[in-house]
């Protein structure tokens, strides 16, 4: 029976060797298919971030009037969104005819952001002449590649992300944010096992950063950057662009990769590289753990002499087990794992800092149920549902933590699979709501305008089409009214005490709005010194009320010098309508002497 033993186990060497080399590459390539989706998920976040910069208010204004004031409140929001961002290289206002009229670069190491003076003129830049091909509403992607060439070295290769600026559908110029792709996927980057470390290849086969924190460290110390992996692994490398993603061995190394789009014409490779060494010290292990395995079966035979088989079964289990846990945990984010039922084995540090959760809170209960408690048990069985169907799960959690902290993370499930079947799961959060804060403040900026805090006149629209497709669903219960209000003569305000004047007058009358109104009410300004109000279920006779006694407020006020004048509609299912409607009877208060409120119904004939 020993004989049988140790050739089993000679056997069993050879068979490791190999199972070693696939173990490795199905690691390698699920961390590759990892990092491929967090480099998309940062890549989305960039775009939200693009498109909101150059739909916003303080954007718009800015390219309409470049005064000093809008300057100075448009480049603290791009030193904002840098400081928050931190892996953006610079922000950047172009006007229409390339030049930069605003541009802040950000410092990594010190981690402040700072505008530059130098008006550079772009317009005959590469980048330029393709933004001017852009859509009102595109999101372009320009890569410093497409402009250089095949033949320059580019050690770190940028990319600008474009987005036309337009208002009342006249371009104005662009908003451009550079980024390093690598940044993009560093930021979130979680590596099961430092070995498994991707490097960006680019597809002239140059190796262009490798993710970690020296990504920008000097080629050198291990790092490859710069160099050509086409002429290092010339079949590899053939390979490599052919196959969208797999693994191969050439000279003793073991190369795994996969391919992505970075934009709709470049393509990048991601790819792992251990060397014979690293291999060797792999297989060195696991024959280790074999012989580990040998000694402690061999012992079992002579002194119980148990079933040999299932107790080593047993062994390599638990030792696979320990090992997933280890380099589950090594990693960066907040990490679970949890059991084929979801119940907690294990959480690691960050995953205590994170959710404020203790190990002793989570294990040994259902996981799911604990991170996933708020969002209701319907939502909790549509994620298991997903995650065994899919064996993958991802999705944007809310979170309230036991000190009452609101957390916004993004989680993910993995399903780890032995012999087709499931034995863990590894969920992973990333803390993203220092993200979400800013997404936030941008979403608020280009709803709002910056003088009143009122809603602007693209949000009033929206609000416009949204009440009015209310009133169509449920023609009897929905009702609303729609009210214009101008200030009148304001003109003379202006010419007599100036434009700053006006302007403090425009946001007099709007803070008296807020007040008179109720928090019901949808109050926007969307116009010069117009007004608009959205008062859902009101009729009309009771929007009357309310806008008289408004009227009042402003005409009795005694640090306003001016009236105003009110239409008022109740809104019917066509937008445009009823805004006709309104117009109308604002006109007539304008024509019948100004200072009061008139009323136009929807079924009156305006033709
Ligand atoms: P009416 O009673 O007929 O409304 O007379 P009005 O003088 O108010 O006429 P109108 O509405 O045509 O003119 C509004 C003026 O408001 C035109 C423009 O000079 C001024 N204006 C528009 N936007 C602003 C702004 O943002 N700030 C300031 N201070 N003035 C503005
Ligand atoms: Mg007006
Ligand atoms: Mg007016």
């Amino acid at each position: 029976m020993l004989t049988a033993t140790a050739a089993y186990y000679s056997q069993r060497y050879q068979v490791i060797k190999q199972a070693s080399i696939i173990e490795i590459a199905q690691s390698g390539l699920n961390q590759l298919t990892y990092s491929e989706r967090e480099f998309a998920n940062s890549q989305e976040q960039l775009f939200s971030v693009v498109d909101l910069l150059g739909d916003g208010q303080l954007t718009a204004d800015f390219a309409l009037d470049p005064s000093e004031h809008n300057k100075n409140q448009l480049e603290s929001m791009f030193v904002s969104v840098l400081k928050s961002q931190k892996c953006y290289n610079h922000i950047r206002f172009v006007d229409n005819q390339g030049i930069e009229k605003l541009r802040v670069d950000y410092y990594p190491h010190t981690h402040s952001a700072q505008s530059t003076e130098d008006r550079h003129d772009h317009s005959q830049s590469g980048f330029f002449r393709y933004a001017q091909t852009l859509a009102a509403d595109d999101i372009g992607i320009w890569s410093s590649q497409h402009a250089l060439g095949p033949d320059v070295d580019l050690t770190l290769p940028s990319i600008q992300v474009i987005r036309p600026v337009s208002v009342l559908d006249k371009r104005y110029g662009y908003i451009m944010v550079s980024v390093e792709p690598w940044n993009l996927a560093n930021r979130l980057n979680y590596v099961l096992n430092n070995e498994l470390r991707p490097q960006l290849v680019s597809e002239q086969g140059i190796y262009l950063a490798a993710s970690g924190r020296d990504y920008r460290d000097a080629p050198g110390q291990g790092s490859l950057r710069g160099e050509s992996l086409a002429q290092r692994f010339p079949l590899s490398w053939n390979e490599i662009k052919q196959i969208q993603n797999g693994y191969t061995q050439e000279k003793g190394h073991l190369l795994i990769f996969t391919t992505f789009d970075l934009s709709a014409d470049q393509k990048l490779h991601l790819v792992i590289t251990l060397s014979p060494e690293q291999l060797e010290q792999r297989l060195q292990r696991d024959v280790d753990d074999l012989v580990k395995q040998g000694i402690f079966v061999f012992l079992l035979l002579l002194v119980f002499i148990l079933p040999t088989l299932s107790m080593a079964l047993h062994y390599h289990r638990r030792n696979i087990e320990s090992k997933l846990a280890r380099a589950a945990l090594e990693g960066m984010s907040a990490v679970m794992i949890s059991d084929t039922s979801h119940q907690v084995i294990k959480v690691n540090q960050e995953f205590e800092n994170i959710t404020g959760l203790s190990s002793e809170r989570v294990v040994g209960r259902n996981g799911l149920k604990t991170l996933l408690s708020q969002q209701g048990i319907e939502y909790i069985m549509h994620v298991l549902e997903l995650v065994e169907q899919a064996q993958f799960w991802q999705g944007e959690v809310e979170f309230v933590t036991p000190e009452q902290r609101h957390l916004t993370t993004i989680m993910r499930i993995q399903a780890i699979s032995e012999a087709g079947r499931i034995s863990y799961y590894i969920t992973s959060l990333v803390d993203i709501s220092e993200h979400k804060a800013l997404e936030n403040k941008l979403r608020e900026l280009s709803e709002k305008d910056s003088l009143t805090h009122l809603w602007n006149r693209r949000k009033f629209e929206q609000e416009l089409q949204a009440q009015t497709q209310l009133v169509a669903r449920y023609p009897d219960s929905h009702d609303a009214c729609l009210v214009l209000i101008d200030i009148d003569f304001f003109k003379r305000i202006n010419d007599e005490q100036g434009h700053d004047a006006g302007d403090r007058v425009i946001a007099q009358v709007a803070d008296l709005l807020v007040s008179q109104l109720r928090t019901t009410d949808f109050i926007s300004r969307i116009g010069g010194e117009e007004f608009a109000v959205i008062m859902p279920h009101t009729a009309i006779d009771e929007a009357q009320a309310v806008v008289e006694r408004l009227r009042h407020a402003v005409d009795l006020d005694q640090s306003l010098t001016v009236t105003i004048s009110a239409g008022i509609t109740d809104l019917n299912q066509d937008s445009t309508r009823s805004y006709k409607c309104a117009d109308i009877a604002l006109y007539e208060s304008k024509t019948l002497g100004r200072n009061r409120v008139s009323l136009c119904y929807s079924c009156d004939d305006i033709a």
